[in-house]
């Protein structure tokens, strides 16, 4: 708890935890065994922060405290639904978009506490970049997999020099001769203009992202779990009931 403490008693992140702890109850569990921070939504108001040593205290905190601040604003997490899509590649395009979604908006916050664009992840340069070419090894097969690597690339922040992202972004883009292109540039445009919106309401987003990779779709998203199909979350496309799913 001692990292905790002596990272909170930094005015970038005594100021934003003032701001967030006022509208959650936040706990903190040490996880000496991950390699990263996290947090998870324990209740409605309620939130968990898994921290370890090994990552930079202070922008870590920071970052964590930053998705409660988004979802503070009135985003809402996204857990899981029904598509046509597969299982599969539904929830991990999904669970990307959920974190990524939040990335976007929380980056200029990020800038305006004082922290450098490259603490963003508190990861260290060499391991991020690692990651993202394994990530990028085997070429995507399907166009959920290619935006899903892309979401990655295009990512806020971080310790990847410029000319690095940029040459991964090209490898995606000229992958499966150029099949992808198209869409997962279209998919950049329409995250960019998330990340400039004043809102935090991410429905029309992830509206205009899964149409890009399936249409028409299948395809319901939960802000809690499945059991609360259909009033607990939002269709895609044209709504449906759970007969008509394969
Ligand atoms: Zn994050």
């Amino acid at each position: 708890m001692s990292i905790i403490t002596q990272a909170l008693k930094d005015p970038r992140v005594h100021s934003l935890n003032e701001e967030v702890a006022g509208r959650f109850n936040i706990e903190y569990r040490h996880d000496p065994k991950s390699s990263h921070w996290g947090s998870e939504q324990t209740g409605p108001s309620s939130r968990l922060i898994s921290y370890n040593s090994r990552c930079p205290a202070q922008s870590s905190l920071a970052h964590e405290l930053l998705h409660f601040w988004v979802q503070g604003k009135g985003y809402r997490r996204v857990h899981g639904g029904y598509s046509s899509l597969g299982d599969g590649p539904f929830i991990r395009l999904l669970a990307a978009l959920d974190n990524e979604l939040q990335h976007h908006k929380m980056f200029p916050q990020f800038l305006k506490l004082g922290f450098d664009k490259r603490e963003f992840y508190g990861d260290d340069a060499k391991e991020f970049e690692f990651a993202m070419r394994r990530a990028l090894q085997e070429p995507p097969e399907s166009i959920a997999q290619a935006a899903r690597d892309f979401l990655l690339v295009i990512a806020p922040g971080g310790p990847l020099p410029g000319q690095t992202r940029s040459a991964l972004r090209n490898r995606l883009l000229r992958g499966k001769k150029g099949r992808f292109r198209g869409k997962l540039t279209r998919i950049e445009s329409i995250i960019a203009e998330w990340a400039q919106s004043p809102g935090f309401d991410a429905e029309d987003t992830l509206r205009k992202i899964f149409l890009e990779i399936e249409d028409p779709t299948k395809t319901w998203i939960a802000y809690s779990d499945l059991m609360s199909f259909p009033k607990g979350g939002f269709f895609i496309g044209e709504e449906f009931s759970l007969d008509d799913l394969p």
